[in-house]
């Protein structure tokens, strides 16, 4: 997953175009910047790789889930769904703008449960948030179906899963807006950074001027122009040193997810001997970004011994079950309504809590999540690790 095994000489030589012109801004400097816009040129490389017509660069993923819920029109009171297992950062930006995350189950995907959504929705639901976790996408047309029959738009969170496609259609594309996060540990990386992409050219001059002070961009699309504005905003721009990151790794990708997909199928061979293992419903397999393999016991404590074996082997997985920053019932600061605001927001509003979280509330992840182990598939898997890995899977397979 982390295209920071990859750096080398690309990202160098894109980092000194930029320090060459001596200009970090991604606006005006007109003569001084010599022609470089790498935050420009990183957004019109990314919306067509992904096969989108508009993308916003932004600070990071986080930004990115802010600025694209913004541009919708979503604040607050409003409620936005997403699944209860995904990284906080999501529902972080549901609560900044204002509004309440609702919490879906996930099914064998790993992700939103279909079923489970149609029943969350409400009158107050003004966004769905489907997360593609793990590099592997959500039931995003069955979720597609259910929100248009109900006209509510769909934020697609990308963050984990770039260069992943369904029938070579990127996910991020099918939504109203997908949002992608290249902070530090993802697939490609500018250290932090973001972008939401979009169809829409309303929505995209929105979260343009939005994410930079509300800015004018009418008269020069993605660009600045006039000194009106149509709104208020903040400030989530992408720096210079990041867009021309952004460009060397981009180019990157393809062959990124092609090392991960080959990776993972090694590992995958030898989980399959592990008796009674099941694995991850993927639901394109040629379109899968690979970043992780997870994959099924029959119960909890069948998970926790195949994965004694595998730590006791020098291979320990993943169980996000115990994970503290992706799994609904381990967000102690979500479930106790913490927060650093005196009068509670946004848990409370007035005095009063306007949103209560139960821990039990997602019976059918928590069972799923408890005996589902998960490896991250490197780029780069050395023999060395790979033996070992594969070594360890199959002591678990004799155990
Ligand atoms: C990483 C991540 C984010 C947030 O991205 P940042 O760039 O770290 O802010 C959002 N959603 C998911 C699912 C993520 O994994």
């Amino acid at each position: 997953m982390p295209g920071f095994e990859v750096f080398g000489e690309e990202e160098k030589q894109q980092i000194q175009d930029v320090l060459d012109t001596g200009v970090l801004f991604r606006y005006e400097f007109g003569e001084q910047r010599k022609g470089v816009y790498k935050v420009k040129e990183f957004e019109e490389a990314f919306a067509q790789y992904t096969g989108s017509p508009h993308a916003q660069a932004v600070t990071s993923g986080t930004a990115a889930l802010k600025v694209a819920l913004t541009a919708l029109g979503v604040g607050g009171g409003d409620e936005v769904i997403t699944q209860g297992f995904t990284f906080v950062a999501t529902w972080e930006a549901i609560f900044d703008v204002g509004a309440i995350p609702v919490f879906t189950e996930v099914d064998t995907t790993l992700n939103m449960d279909p079923a489970d959504l149609e029943k969350k929705i409400t009158s107050k639901t003004k966004a769905i948030i489907p997360v593609h976790m793990l590099g592997a996408p959500a039931r995003i047309e069955e979720i597609k179906a259910i929100a248009d029959k109900h006209g509510i738009p769909i934020v697609e969170d990308t963050a984990q899963a770039p260069g992943a496609r369904i029938n070579g259609k990127h996910v991020g594309s099918f939504g109203a807006c997908g949002t992608f996060s290249f902070d530090s540990v993802k697939t490609i990386t500018t250290g932090e950074g973001g972008m939401v992409i979009t169809n829409d050219p309303q929505l995209w001059r929105n979260m343009s001027e939005y994410h930079d002070h509300g800015h004018d961009h009418a008269v020069n699309p993605g660009g600045r122009g006039g000194e009106g504005r149509s709104f208020i905003g903040f400030n989530f721009r992408m720096m210079e040193l990041q867009g021309a990151m952004g460009l060397a790794q981009l180019a990157k990708l393809d062959d990124i997810v092609a090392s991960q997909q080959a990776n993972k199928a090694v590992l995958k061979k030898a989980a399959a001997a592990i008796p009674g293992v099941s694995f991850r419903e993927i639901l394109d397999e040629k379109g899968d970004s690979a970043t992780f393999l997870a994959f099924m016991l029959e119960n909890k404590e069948r998970a926790a011994a195949v994965n004694e074996i595998l730590r006791e082997n020098g291979a320990g997985a993943i169980n996000f079950a115990e994970n503290t920053w992706h799994f609904y019932p381990q967000w102690e600061h979500l479930l106790a309504g913490s927060t650093p605001c005196n009068n509670g927001w946004p848990f409370a509003e007035g005095g009063k809590r306007r949103v209560i979280y139960d821990p039990k509330a997602l019976p059918k992840s928590a069972e799923l999540m408890s005996r589902t182990l998960v490896y991250q598939v490197p780029v780069k898997l050395s023999d060395e690790q790979r033996d070992r890995m594969v070594s360890a899977l199959q002591k678990a397979a004799q155990m």
